[in-house]
């Protein structure tokens, strides 16, 4: 406490009569990515693989996820039904997030400054920040709303977070993210794709027939086409999108939960 009222007397004038913290931390605007987040055996995640200035509130986010992209592909791991370089999908998806994060507070540091030419590039964001467009893809980024991994091309929600639908099943109305508490992965099947054969992958998917009444929409996307079926990884990211057929079905289920039963 005496360090920072000397700190406070230096740059104010005075300590303002604070005293009593319930808590103090120091930090910096240091801003490092470890390079790779797996070596072997050995994973990162949170501010063990990144670190950045607090400013904008992400880095527990960014490390809460970092932990549940890799909680359930550790789980497969030790299963021994892990396809193989699962474990390697954690750096490839993970690590271009936290950059872009970096990239984010450093910028939100960079405009702090109080010269005139960083006020003038201040008052010139602010004002598209008016915008509803550049808003929302900027609130998407800041709440990790916007992350996409790259699982090919398709239905927008693929490598999206699922949203958190209203849905009506055979056994009752449920909020889609209660079907994720067992962590396990689900396949939703909205009635339009008949004979979809998940069977093989029973020991590992949980399969429901669903109906859900509502616009389909995604954050800084807006409304997309509702898909007919739809493979939701234990991490809430979709692996698959039916659009009124099966087509990559199999491949996606294989190379994210492993060989079928046969
Ligand atoms: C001032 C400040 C404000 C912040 N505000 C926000 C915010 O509003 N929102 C947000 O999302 N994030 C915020 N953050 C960032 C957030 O606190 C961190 O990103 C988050 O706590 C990182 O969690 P972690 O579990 O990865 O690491 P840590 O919280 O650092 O946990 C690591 C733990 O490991 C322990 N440890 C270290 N070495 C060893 C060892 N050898 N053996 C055993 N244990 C060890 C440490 O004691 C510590 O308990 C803020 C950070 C600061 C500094």
């Amino acid at each position: 406490m005496k360090d920072l009222s000397e700190l406070l007397v230096a740059v104010y004038g005075t300590d303002f009569g604070a005293h009593t913290p319930t808590a103090i931390s120091s930090f910096t605007d240091m801003t490092r990515q470890a390079a790779t987040y797996r070596d072997r055996r050995v994973l990162l995640a949170g501010d063990a693989a990144h670190v950045h200035p607090p400013i904008g509130g992400q880095g527990l986010n960014l490390g809460v996820q970092d932990a549940v992209n890799l909680g359930w592909k550790l789980a497969q791991e030790v299963k021994e039904v892990s396809p193989a370089r699962l474990l390697d999908s954690y750096h490839a998806e993970r690590h271009p997030v936290a950059a872009r994060v970096m990239r984010t507070t450093m910028a939100q540091i960079a405009l702090r400054r109080l010269d005139e030419r960083t006020k003038a590039i201040g008052d010139i964001l602010t004002g598209f920040l008016a915008m509803d467009e550049p808003r929302k893809q900027l609130a998407a980024e800041m709440t990790g709303l916007s992350v996409h991994y790259d699982l090919g091309v398709g239905h927008p929600q693929l490598g999206r977070r699922m949203p958190d639908l209203d849905l009506v099943t055979a056994t009752g109305s449920v909020r889609l993210y209660t079907l994720l508490h067992d962590a396990r992965p689900v396949f939703l099947n909205f009635g339009g794709a008949d004979g979809i054969d998940v069977a093989p992958w029973a020991d590992r998917v949980k399969v429901i027939d669903a109906c859900y009444a509502g616009v389909w929409e995604l954050p800084a996307i807006g409304t997309v086409a509702a898909p007919t079926a739809i493979l939701i990884r234990p991490d809430g990211y979709v692996a698959w999108v039916g659009e009124k057929d099966q087509v990559g079905l199999a491949a996606a289920l294989e190379a994210w939960f492993g060989s079928p039963v046969l």
